[in-house]
């Protein structure tokens, strides 16, 4: 066993694992979780796992009985009512709630349990819904309901004392500060007219799903019962105070006990439970609130008869009758069964202990690292009140450089993801404690809004700080080799060490640097253009010539055709990986483009020309903007969807440029800024570059398909021009190049993702996380990692404007910052 292990085993073993059931951890993983393979599955918060025999004893159990719609009168139906009623005394007893003072509503997850309050409540002009700031907005949303009521709504912040670090669960330690309240009336309007009973809800979340912080249940009898102490503040408040929690994250591994915390309504979801069924949730709710809230909609299933012309109805007496509209999902409640009977065999006591040994764990050790200057690598939040074992199996965080500047969220996902562990970023629909937490005010908020949010953008940080957070957590079959592997990568990857080599320095400088230069300055070095390719559709193979003609956007026809699915998608390798059997090349002379597939008879022959006289309007958005395309004859299309294998259409954008609008009016409808190429207009790639990467690949412990090193080529960047000559990484300085009479700029380094992992080798499309696991160790700039750089072609300065023609061969001459 290794000394980690036995370290964390010396402080947690009493709490880790399930001694007492039939299968150990390492079992449960090892039979039960094959799936996972080796991925390091972090996000029980987002959703848990079903287990293998879980499944299997749900179709055992579905291939083996009769269930009918419970609304029928046979045996069949019976059946599945007592089935449905035995799911119900399960849920009950998961919450040690009695039958007699609780009932279970099934609905189709939380979110439509919390729904369900909001829409049936009692609001009156003279409620107040309460709530936390920590709060999914799930529950958010039922203010919705309260306020267009006329009542009004106020976030609150709990505080607790600690004594010594151990929390004393009575009520004169919990103080309540509120925010300002909201209200959509007029103040003072119809306030006093009505004298009916007044009620107030009040709604927390039994464990945070932002920071795994968890919340006192003491506050619903305080609440409840000594709301007068707390409410001083509230002269106008009057009436009874109702208690919800969310318990959707916290009944995973700490359900709230029902016996001793008599809230009024409690809403959960299956999945967050046991991974299976989805779609599945309900409310927990007290009798005796249930008859006070109010229904509109009757329906099949809660009514006991209704006549179709007239305005009569008689509703079902019980409370399930009453609420729970249409057809249950009984399969899905049938299936529940067998969820908690896996959990039943491991308890949930024994549940909570393992994952809290777990996070505790990982929190423990995320404060303790620290850079060579000894400054903290790891921000945790949620934490800085209550000790560690009073958290959740949640942690939430963000990760320093030794400046003390941040790192961005998304580049922890991004490499979290290379190294194969699935975790969570953002605010995590949580908007109160995401702002809370990181000290977010309403206008960064808002600022942050507004700056919008496309693929790969920077906006993690905002004026210097984490708009949102990283976040693990812990399920049932989570293990001790889980958390070490994701400590080993926030260590391997974020952590700067006195012996860190020179190279990897750069990705702790806050400002973007370009990675260090292996040997460059020397002013002899000459630069030659080795190749040139063209991409004409977007996506699919290109082809490389000796000579080619420049147009002010870019080599002609390169990502000029892109295909897009009925949906108007944009389809790229990355989602549909077989565009790159198809080949394509251009002849200028016939005015043809050769289109190619494995999947396809006839070779597609589309005339470079002829489109104008046949085109069919279309639109296609790239990031957030639109242009207006060409779209061609059903028979292209049909090729192309035989060819990907999925039904898509071929557009064209149009490049009135390249045509003239001799024609007039057929290009005046258009407008087209650009090609389809993604952030410039070339990709410049030097061969020595890629041979730098080769080596390093060489001595990386990844092999490929035959066991060989992987190597790669430098086509696999997808580049439209690869140079030679000079220092690997040389490109990185350069301001502006000329290669024969035409001048380019660099516009900076090309940010890559995952696509350059895949490769096409054995007729088969692979995928690896080669190269972008090794560039994530020397290459990341900034939360990128760049490989490559882009060039705009300058136009309007290149002298001879008759000579447009890139060639190969040609002498590169290079300005460097
Ligand atoms: C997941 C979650 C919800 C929403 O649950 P759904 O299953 O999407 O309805 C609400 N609150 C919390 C705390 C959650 O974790």
């Amino acid at each position: 066993m290794d000394a980690d292990k036995q370290r964390f085993l010396e402080e947690f073993g009493e709490f880790y694992g399930y001694k007492d059931a039939p299968k150990n951890i390492d079992e449960i993983r090892a039979t039960e979780f094959k799936r996972l393979n080796e991925v390091v599955y972090l996000d029980h918060a987002g959703a848990t796992l079903y287990s293998e025999s879980q499944l299997e004893s749900v179709f055992k159990d579905f291939n083996s009985t009769l269930y009918g719609n419970p609304h029928s009168q046979s045996n069949c139906s019976l059946k599945t009512t007592d089935t449905v009623g035995e799911a119900r005394r399960e849920v009950l007893n998961y919450f040690n709630a009695s039958p007699r003072e609780y009932s279970v509503i099934f609905t189709s997850g939380a979110t439509a349990a919390l729904k369900l309050v909001g829409e049936t409540f009692p609001w009156s002009c003279q409620s107040k819904f309460m709530y936390t700031m920590e709060n999914h907005n799930s529950v958010l949303g039922m203010r919705e309901y309260a306020l267009a009521k006329g009542a009004t709504a106020v976030a609150v912040d709990i505080q607790e004392t600690a004594d010594h670090g151990e929390f004393i669960n009575s009520k004169s330690e919990i103080d309540i500060f509120q925010h300002p309240e909201q209200r959509r009336v007029e103040k003072g309007s119809s306030r006093e007219d009505s004298s009916g009973e007044v009620y107030n809800l009040f709604a927390f979340p039994s464990e945070c799903n932002f920071s795994g912080l968890r919340f006192n249940l003491d506050l619903v009898k305080f609440i409840k019962e000594d709301s007068h102490k707390l409410l001083e503040a509230s002269p106008t408040l009057r009436g009874s105070w109702m208690v919800l929690i969310d318990a959707a994250k916290g009944c995973a591994t700490d359900p709230p006990d029902l016996s001793k915390y008599k809230a009024d309504f409690v809403a959960i979801s299956f999945y967050k439970i046991f991974g299976y069924p989805t779609g599945l949730g309900a409310l927990i709710v007290r009798n005796e609130a249930a008859k006070l809230l109010k229904k509109t909609y009757f329906s099949g299933g809660t009514v006991a008869a209704s006549i179709a012309d007239i305005d009569f109805v008689k509703r079902r007496e019980g409370i399930e009758e009453f609420f729970e509209d249409g057809t249950l999902s009984y399969l899905s409640i049938a299936s529940i069964l067998h969820g908690f009977r896996i959990l039943s065999t491991l308890t949930t006591s024994a549940v909570n202990r393992h994952t809290t040994s777990l996070a505790t764990y990982v929190r423990k050790a995320l404060s303790a690292m620290r850079h060579e200057n000894r400054n903290h690598v790891c921000a945790l939040y949620g934490t800085d009140k209550v000790p560690f074992e009073r958290m959740g199996p949640t942690i939430s965080f963000n990760l320093k450089r030794p400046d003390g500047s941040w790192f961005g969220y998304r580049e922890v996902e991004k490499l979290a993801s290379l190294s194969r562990i699935q975790l969570r970023t953002g605010c995590f629909c949580n908007p109160g404690a995401c702002a809370k937490n990181l000290g977010l005010s309403h206008s960064d908020l808002l600022t942050n809004l507004e700056a919008g949010h496309v693929c790969w953008d920077d906006h993690d940080l905002l004026n210097g700080k984490p708009t949102g957070a990283v976040r693990v957590s812990f399920g049932y079959m989570s293990t001790f080799e889980d958390a070490k592997k994701f400590l080993s990568f926030i260590d391997h990857s974020f952590v700067l060490h006195p012996q860190t080599q020179a190279p990897s320095t750069n990705l702790f400088e806050a400002r973007p640097i370009f990675p260090v230069v292996e040997g460059n300055g020397r002013v002899d070095e000459r630069y030659f253009l080795k190749s040139i390719s063209i991409y004409p559709i977007k996506s699919c193979m290109g082809f490389s010539v000796d000579s080619w003609p420049l147009t002010s956007t870019g080599l002609l026809h390169d990502r000029e055709w892109l295909l897009k699915s009925p949906s108007g998608e944009i389809l790229t390798q990355k989602k549909v990986p077989d565009m790159c059997y198809i080949t394509t090349f251009i002849d200028l002379n016939m005015g043809i483009m050769f289109v190619n597939s494995p999947r396809c008879k006839d070779k597609l022959q589309i005339e470079l020309r002829s489109d104008l006289f046949l085109p069919r309007k279309d639109e296609v958005d790239i990031r957030t903007q639109r242009f207006e395309v060409l779209g061609y004859h059903n028979e292209v299309d049909i090729w192309f969807s035989n060819a990907i294998g999925r039904p898509c259409t071929l557009v064209r954008s149009l490049r009135p440029q390249t045509y003239g609008c001799a024609s007039g009016k057929l290009c005046g409808d258009y407008v087209t800024k650009m090609n389809f190429a993604n952030e410039g207009q070339f990709l410049l790639i030097s061969e020595e570059s890629v041979s730098n990467l080769n080596n390093r690949l060489r001595s990386s412990p990844q092999k490929g398909l035959q066991g060989q090193r992987i190597q790669i080529d430098a086509k696999r960047f997808r580049p439209n021009l690869i140079v030679s000559g000079g220092e690997p990484y040389a490109e990185d300085q350069w301001r502006s190049l000329r290669i024969g009479n035409k001048d380019f700029t660099s516009m900076g380094g090309c940010n890559r993702c995952q696509m350059i992992n895949l490769s096409f080798q054995a007729g088969k499309v692979q995928r690896s996380s080669e190269p972008l696991s090794t560039l994530a160790t020397y290459r990341r700039v900034k939360g990128k990692i760049l490989f490559g750089i882009l060039l705009r072609y300058e136009d309007s300065s290149t002298r001879n404007k008759s000579d447009t023609w890139l060639h190969a061969g040609e002498e590169i001459f290079v300005s460097r910052d």
